[in-house]
């Protein structure tokens, strides 16, 4: 029978038992989980598991993706939400797409207004506010006249305020950015005489905290993708309490398997990514090679589930790893499995060369 390697082994249970631990930490304190679907690529059964755990919506950042899961799945009244910031050419399919937005320039809350108005819809939008990370939001000292310019457009709805941290800059949630985000609401809505109660605070990385000392009670919804799908605690890449960290696998199969000396023999330059590897070890090795390279995978997010095995490196289209230590007995054909960290399973997911296969 063929097989289809490399693939990805989703076990859809843990993803379950994953998704159900964070909505429960998170339900504790009234805050609403969102699954983000976007390092698993939209997989509908992954999507499926989320909503089975307990998710209040789907949030991805490609309007692609949301396309998908809107045409594929039963949704009824479950909302999605576009999380990279819209762009202007796009504004009809985010309407079209995303019940929710995220989104902090003006000009674009504006494309999304003619849009809705054309489709004859409401469109949500979060205004996001930078309170550190330096990716994407309002400043705060722009804050009112942005809201005021968003509050003219009649089939625009502001929902509330959010932000994301741990991003770009590395900025960790603490008591003085959440703060400011819910005292900035608190002044938006005096200022406006709004009642504005909807702030979406964070990504995975606000749960060590949440689960540590809580979050302010106006927070109430965070996007989460990596610790429901990787059980990563984000901050320091630990495992995150009660939850599974493989319930993704790869599964790479062997190519080539020989006894070869660990050093290159000849002079020596840069590799094909303009790299110069240093190898330290010495002697005759048993080497394997892998049929999956850097165009399916970031080699440097592979665990291998056998602790024996070494990765050494890679190319666009080979894995090399070391098996002299391993206690199977290997041969060409045979498959070895690894974990993956958050950027290898985006990659592995995109890859239109790895299968996926569900347990
Ligand atoms: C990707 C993303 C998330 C989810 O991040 P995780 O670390 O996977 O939880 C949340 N919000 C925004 C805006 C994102 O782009």
């Amino acid at each position: 029978m063929e097989v289809n390697n490399p693939k990805i082994e989703v076990d859809i249970n843990k993803i379950i038992s994953n998704t159900e631990e964070i909505v429960n930490l998170a339900g504790n304190e009234g805050i609403e989980i969102t699954g983000v679907t976007k390092v698993a690529c939209a997989d509908l059964k992954v999507a499926k598991a989320m909503l089975a755990g307990g998710v209040k919506g789907l949030a991805d950042s490609r309007i692609e993706n949301l396309k998908y899961l809107q045409e594929n799945l039963d949704l009824e009244d479950i909302q999605l939400m576009m999380l990279r910031i819209s762009m202007l050419s796009e504004v009809n399919k985010v309407v079209k797409y995303a019940d929710i937005s995220l989104n902090s320039e003006v000009k674009v809350i504006k494309a999304l207004n003619e849009a809705a108005i054309k489709f004859g819809k409401k469109h949500k939008v979060i205004l996001m506010v930078d309170v550190g990370d330096r990716r994407e939001g309002v400043m705060p000292d722009k804050l009112f006249s942005t809201v005021k310019e968003i509050l003219d457009l009649s089939n625009i709805k502001l929902i509330g305020l959010g932000t994301n941290l741990a991003c770009f800059g590395g900025v960790l949630p603490s008591d003085r950015n959440m703060e400011l985000l819910v005292d900035l609401q608190d002044k938006i809505n005096q200022k406006f005489g709004l009642n504005l109660n909807y702030i979406s605070g964070g990504n995975s990385s606000s749960l060590p905290r949440l689960k540590k000392v809580g979050l302010p009670e106006a927070i109430s919804q965070l996007r989460v993708g990596e610790t429901i799908l990787l059980g990563s605690n984000v901050i320091n890449r630990e495992p995150f309490p009660n939850t599974y960290q493989d319930a993704f696998l790869l599964a790479a199969e062997i190519i080539e398997l020989k006894d070869k000396p660990a050093q290159p023999e000849g002079k020596r330059g840069q590799n094909a990514f303009g790299e110069e590897n240093l190898i330290n070890k010495t002697g005759i090795r048993q080497r394997a090679i892998l049929g999956i390279g850097r165009q399916d995978i970031a080699i440097e997010g592979l665990t291998p589930i056998d602790e024996k095995i070494e990765v050494e490196g890679g190319s666009s289209d080979h894995l090399i790893v070391d098996v002299t230590k391993s206690n199977r007995d290997l041969k060409v054909g045979d498959v070895l499995k690894f974990k993956l960290n958050y950027g290898a399973l985006l990659r592995a997911m995109t890859s239109q060369y790895v299968t996926t296969t569900y347990l």
